[in-house]
């Protein structure tokens, strides 16, 4: 038996529980100090009233014999997939149902898409990034290049025509600079893809974030798209399902390499490697678009709205750079007056009492900056946002 020892050359994830230690030695030094966790990537807000009572219709109807479901699609049942199609025709994005795939949410299938590509296959993935893209990779030994996010294109990086890549990863809003790209932007990578016959594996997993008109919420508002791209994403953030496990995969028809179909191939990979995600959840994520359930999703989202904008107001009246904040829930600023994104943490828990993700843990170029997240509780946030004040004023 030989292992598959790309697995050796995965770099140690140290960030998170880097944090995590760092937190809890100031804390039992601390015992009587307030702690302000603003690094959290998880939503805080229960599930919407309107999915809690579609999942317990569905869970009725699986405990009543006429009414009971064993394996489903493994594509996704038709009424969610329905659902999604309705929800991008309503945003001018005309999709058939067979081409979007009901997925266990997005993180699973953006590193399972990789399996209908060869390995032989060059791959660009922004830096700083999501690390799901590097080390799904990683793993299977494929060439990594990386492009550029930095202050001076705004953390969105442009195609660069001498860079020659096979797999193209786009964010937006972006994880974690919360940077996003407008429609016009994205037409440039399209572009560029569409002239390599590469693909772009384009996550939207924050796309409900985005209000301002102009910036793109699929990457199937481009024209051509449809020709060179694959979209994932996700009710984690949109429904606060990110225990609950829900999300779909959009895989046109008119992506083909070689006159091969990639929704066939996925479709082959899914119906021989995946059962389906449970009815119950399916129920559940359906009524996110109910009358009901949108009004209610949108509460909870305008919570984490307000909260990106108190951070990104406290920074605006610090006159400290960043990004995000607007259409995310993602802030990324620049640490004032440190060029090290672990010595600015150290200095942020020890003076305001304040735990925020340094930079640096997502690539090089997130050196000297620091990510803040919109998903605290209101009281958290606004109370975190006056002690930033104090501290940095
Ligand atoms: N993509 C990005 C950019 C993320 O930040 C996350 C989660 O934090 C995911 C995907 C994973 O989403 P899911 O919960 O649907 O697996």
């Amino acid at each position: 038996m030989k292992l598959n020892k790309n697995y050796l050359r995965l770099e140690e994830s140290y960030l998170f529980s880097t944090v995590a230690h760092k937190v809890s030695a100031f804390a039992a030094e601390h015992p009587d100090r307030k702690i302000l966790r603003m690094g959290i990537g998880d939503v805080t807000l229960p599930l919407a009233p309107a999915v809690i009572s579609a999942m317990h219709a569905a869970v009725t109807e699986m405990g009543d014999k006429s009414t009971f479901r064993g394996y489903g699609p493994e594509q996704g049942y038709d009424f969610l997939r329905e659902s999604i199609r309705a929800y991008y025709g309503r945003r001018g994005v005309s999709l058939d149902a067979d081409e979007i795939f009901i997925s266990d949410g997005a993180k699973s299938d953006l590193g399972n898409i990789l399996d209908i590509f060869d390995t032989d296959n060059t791959v660009l993935v922004p830096d700083p990034v999501y690390p799901v893209y590097v080390d799904t990779n990683v793993m299977a030994g494929r060439k990594i290049l990386f492009s550029d996010a930095n202050a001076s294109n705004a953390f969105l990086p442009m195609p660069d025509e001498k860079v020659e890549a096979d797999i193209i990863y786009l964010c937006s809003p972006n994880n974690p600079t919360g940077a996003a790209y407008s429609v016009e932007q994205l037409k440039a990578w399209v572009e560029y893809a569409r002239k390599r016959g590469a693909v772009i594996l384009y996550d939207a997993a924050y796309e409900c974030f985005v209000t301002e008109k102009g910036l793109a919420r699929s990457i199937f508002e481009v024209e051509g798209a449809k020709e060179c791209a694959i979209e994932f994403c996700s009710f984690s953030k949109t429904a606060g399902f990110t225990g609950t496990r829900c999300g779909y995969t959009v895989v046109p028809k008119a992506l083909q390499s070689e006159g091969i179909s990639c929704n066939k191939l996925w479709l082959r990979r899914q119906t021989t490697k995946f059962n389906g995600v449970p009815y119950i959840v399916q129920r559940g994520a359906a009524a996110v678009f109910t009358e009901e359930g949108e009004k209610q999703i949108a509460e909870n989202l305008s919570v984490y709205r307000r909260n990106a904008k108190r951070i990104s107001d406290c920074l605006d009246s610090l006159n400290i750079w960043y990004t995000g904040g607007k259409n995310s829930p993602y802030v990324w600023f620049r640490c004032p007056g440190y060029d090290d994104s672990w010595q600015f943490f150290d200095k942020l828990l020890e003076g305001a009492g304040i735990v925020g993700t340094p930079g640096c843990g997502f690539g090089k170029n997130g050196q000297g900056y620091f990510r803040l997240t919109a998903f605290a509780s209101e009281e958290t946030t606004q109370e975190a946002m006056e002690r930033l004040k104090e501290f940095l004023g």
